[in-house]
């Protein structure tokens, strides 16, 4: 008898483009049917045919304490008591708005929005009015969500697809983004140089999360910060993967560089639809409508979700040596499934920082998007289904950062591991 996921997905395909509403969901790149899932908890995810898998997407970030975490589910189930969505104002914008400012230093003010993509569009076409420059720069394999001027050279699920340029994007878009290559200060001096007083703004993963996980090289992210100052254009960390995931003040309170704009997303809404876009009040001033440039959104700041938001970083702040925890279990699964394969002669590089994580199949050191394209996406498939069938779940990409959360203790590492082991048994004795 077949699985009750593969049946929904079969019904999903004829009602929904690919049976899916974002990409990566859909097995693409690693094959096989996805995995539909009933509930979550913790850190197990639960499918609709009755199986449990450890969960390392965490919903693509948000996850930081684990699946429905009570503190938040609590404070989400009591403000269903006073209504789902007004069109007006409500004091948990402003007190979520104070919490944003006083964790992340560089956000002076900020604007709820719906979505990361939301937040990075709307920063962007901030960056351009205060500049009045039209050009960005962004980096190949970076992906800022699927807004038309950042679908260009993309990372994520764009990277998984093999579509480097969506159709649809018009090539007058196209011409105003520019891309260089991370970690590659030379490749964008270059194109500053080539593009004098036209770039508004350079906007980058500090951490990349989009390729696999990629880390800045040292000093690297200060160059980013001078040959902004020195070309006159804006610098926006994009920290809607990182933002309260590497830190309370996102990765920026990690390498002290201060960015002029910072665009939030997934842990801001502890599950719930929440995106962000902060920083220098002398900027912020210019959205509507306390200034020209129009950004506008029905349920914006919408009362569950800023609940959820409000919840999730009030329990960061009272706990912050999450950090550390997380960092430790990192650690020992970096360190565990390197053993694993230095004891099959494999020397496969693994990138990690903190509670992000990506083993790439592939021999070199992965420092950008043509590193990470080296490695092999079939051998990764075949990784990513033996730890499915162990009761793993990955994400279903070589292009995307594993999540661990805070509900991962020693009980699921050990899990975890002893199901890499058996998995690259499997695949390489
Ligand atoms: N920026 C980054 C760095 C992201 O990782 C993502 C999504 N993975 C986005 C923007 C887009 O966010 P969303 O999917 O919420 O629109």
């Amino acid at each position: 008898m077949g699985s009750l996921s593969s049946s929904y997905f079969e019904k999903a395909k004829t009602l929904i483009p690919g049976g899916v509403n974002s990409p990566v969901r859909a097995f693409k790149s690693v094959g096989g049917t996805p995995v539909f899932m009933k509930s979550a908890k913790g850190a197990y995810l639960h499918d609709v045919d009755g199986k449990s898998y450890i969960d390392l997407i965490g919903s693509w970030g948000p996850m930081l304490f684990g699946q429905a975490h009570p503190v938040i589910e609590n404070a989400v189930k009591e403000a269903l008591n006073d209504g789902f969505s007004f069109g007006a104002p409500t004091y948990k914008e402003v007190l979520i708005a104070e919490k944003i400012c006083s964790m992340v230093p560089s956000i002076e003010k900020v604007r709820l929005v719906n979505s990361g993509t939301e937040a990075t569009m709307a920063a962007i076409r901030l960056a351009r009015a205060y500049t009045k420059c039209d050009k960005i720069i962004k980096f190949e394999g970076c992906y800022h969500g699927h807004g038309d001027s950042f679908l260009i050279a993309a990372g994520s699920g764009v990277a998984t697809l093999g579509t480097p340029d969506s159709p649809g994007v018009t090539v007058s878009t196209a011409k105003d983004t520019l891309t260089a290559v991370y970690n590659d200060l030379e490749s964008l001096q270059h194109l500053f140089e080539a593009n004098i007083n036209q770039v508004a703004a350079v906007i980058i993963e500090p951490v990349v999360g989009n390729m696999g996980l990629v880390i800045p090289k040292e000093g690297y992210l200060a160059g980013v910060r001078q040959l902004c100052d020195q070309y006159g254009a804006l610098l926006i960390f994009d920290e809607v993967m990182t933002g309260f995931r590497l830190s309370p003040s996102g990765y920026q309170g990690i390498c002290h560089i201060q960015p002029d704009l910072t665009t939030l997303g997934k842990i801001i809404g502890g599950g719930l639809p929440v995106g962000a876009y902060g920083g220098k009040a002398a900027i912020m001033d210019m959205i509507a409508p306390a200034g020209p440039v129009y950004q506008a959104g029905t349920l914006s700041g919408n009362p569950l979700a800023t609940t959820a938001g409000l919840a999730m970083l009030n329990l960061i702040t009272e706990n912050l040596e999450v950090y550390t925890r997380l960092a430790e279990q990192g650690l020992k699964l970096k360190m565990g499934i390197r053993s694993q394969l230095d004891a099959l002669g494999l020397s496969y590089t693994i990138n990690q920082i903190g509670s992000m994580f990506t083993l790439f199949f592939t021999n070199q050191a992965v420092n950008n998007f043509a590193d990470a394209k080296t490695s092999d996406a079939t051998l990764y498939g075949k990784y990513f289904h033996g730890m499915l069938e162990r009761g793993i779940y990955l994400p279903p990409s070589q292009y995307e950062s594993w999540f661990i959360s805070d509900a991962i203790r020693e009980e699921e590492l050990a899990k975890i591991l002893q199901a890499s082991e058996e998995t690259l048994q499997q695949m390489f004795a």
